[in-house]
C-alpha cells in the first residue's frame, strides 16, 4: 500500500517516510497540505497521514477537503499533533480523521493504526465491490453503469464529445429458464456478460440493467464506432452454443444503439429511452441483430 504523507518539518518527515518504508509501505512524501492535495487528486492515495499544523492549508483543511471530494475509494486519514487534548481530537474528527497519532510517535503504535486502517480500507473496498456489481455476473450493476453513465454524460457536455449507449437484450431467455431451469439460466447470463465483455474497448462498461438485459456505455463514440461495438457484442454472444450441463444451448441477443453528449443536460434516461426504442425494432426485426435510434442527437 502507498501512503502519502504531509509534513512540514523536514526531520520528522525524514522519520516517518524512513520507518513506514521499513515497515514495507510505499511511501510519497511532501512538505505541505496543497502538495498533498496535488498528489491525492492525481494518485488517489487510500491512507494520508497528515501533520495538523502547516502552513497555508493546515491538516484540518486537508481532511476537509478531501472528504468534500466525490471519490471512488475511501481515504482514511491519520493526523499528526503535538496538541493531545480532547478539544482537538474532537475538531480533527469532526474534519474528517480517522485517526491520530502524536508526535513524537512510537514505532509499534504507528505498526498497529497502520493495520487497523488496512482493515477499514480493505473492509471499505470489499463493500463497494458488493454495492456497486451485480453478483451474478460480476458486471457493474444498474445504479452504478447509471451512474457511469451520468458522469459520462457530465464529461462529454464539458468536453463537446460524445457517449454511446448499446442496450442488449439476450434473444428468449425465457425458454431457457422454461427448458433446462433456472440455474441453467443463470450460467447462461454469466456466460453472455463474459462474452460481452471480451467485446469491449478499455474505457467502455458494462452493467446490468435489468433481468437479461445489459447496457454498455462507450464514451468518445461516433455512431458508426457505437454500432461497430454494438456489432462486436451481437458476435460475440453468438459466437457459439453454450455448454451447459443440461445441454448444448445457442444464445443470441438484440441490441439497440444511441449516441448522446453533444447537448448540454441531456440525460441518462433520455438516452436509454432512444437504445431501447431502436432495441424494440432490433426484437420485432427478427432478432440477433443492431439497430440505432434515429432520433436526432
Ligand atoms: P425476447 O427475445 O423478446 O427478449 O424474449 P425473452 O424471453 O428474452 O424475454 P422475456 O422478457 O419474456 O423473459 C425474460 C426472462 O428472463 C424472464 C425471467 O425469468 C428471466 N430472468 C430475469 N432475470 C433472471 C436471472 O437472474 N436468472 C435467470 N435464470 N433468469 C432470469
Ligand atoms: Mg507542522
Ligand atoms: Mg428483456
Ligand atoms: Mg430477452
Amino acid at each position: 500500500m502507498k501512503i502519502l504523507i504531509a509534513e512540514d518539518d523536514t526531520t520528522s518527515r525524514l522519520l516517518f517516510g524512513a520507518t513506514l518504508r521499513k515497515l514495507g509501505y510505499a511511501v510519497t512524501a511532501v512538505e505541505n497540505g496543497q502538495k498533498a492535495w496535488d498528489a491525492w487528486k492525481q494518485d488517489g492515495h487510500s491512507l494520508l497521514i497528515s501533520d495538523w499544523m502547516m502552513p497555508d492549508i493546515d491538516g484540518l483543511e486537508l481532511c476537509r477537503m478531501i472528504r468534500a471530494e466525490p471519490s471512488l475509494q475511501y481515504t482514511y486519514i491519520i493526523l499528526l499533533t503535538a496538541l493531545d487534548s480532547k478539544g482537538s481530537y474532537l475538531e480533527g474528527m469532526d474534519a474528517g480523521a480517522d485517526d491520530f497519532i502524536t508526535k513524537p510517535f512510537d514505532e509499534e503504535q504507528l505498526a498497529a493504526r497502520l493495520r487497523v486502517a488496512e482493515r477499514i480500507l480493505a473492509l471499505h473496498k470489499k463493500l463497494h465491490v458488493q454495492a456497486t456489481h451485480d453478483r451474478l455476473t460480476g458486471v457493474w450493476n444498474r445504479a452504478a453503469i447509471m451512474d457511469c453513465l451520468e458522469r459520462e454524460l457530465g464529461r462529454a457536455a464539458r468536453e463537446s464529445s460524445r457517449v454511446g449507449v448499446v442496450l442488449a437484450d439476450l434473444d428468449h431467455f425465457k425458454r431457457v429458464n422454461d427448458t433446462h431451469g433456472h440455474p441453467t439460466g443463470d450460467a447462461v447470463l454469466q456466460e453472455a456478460a463474459r462474452r460481452m465483455r471480451l467485446a469491449l474497448r478499455p474505457y467502455d462498461r458494462i452493467g446490468r440493467y435489468g433481468g437479461e438485459e445489459f447496457l454498455v456505455t462507450a464514451p468518445g463514440c461516433t455512431l458508426s464506432e457505437a454500432m461497430a461495438l454494438a456489432e462486436r457484442i451481437r458476435d460475440s454472444i453468438s459466437a457459439g452454443p453454450v455448454d451447459c450441463q443440461s445441454g448444448v444451448i445457442p444464445m443470441t441477443a438484440s441490441l439497440g444503439v444511441a449516441v448522446g453528449g453533444n447537448r448540454t443536460g441531456e440525460d441518462a434516461g433520455m438516452l436509454i429511452a432512444a437504445a431501447d426504442e431502436a432495441l424494440y425494432r432490433a426484437k420485432r426485426a427478427g432478432r440477433n441483430r443492431v439497430e440505432f435510434s434515429k432520433r436526432e442527437v
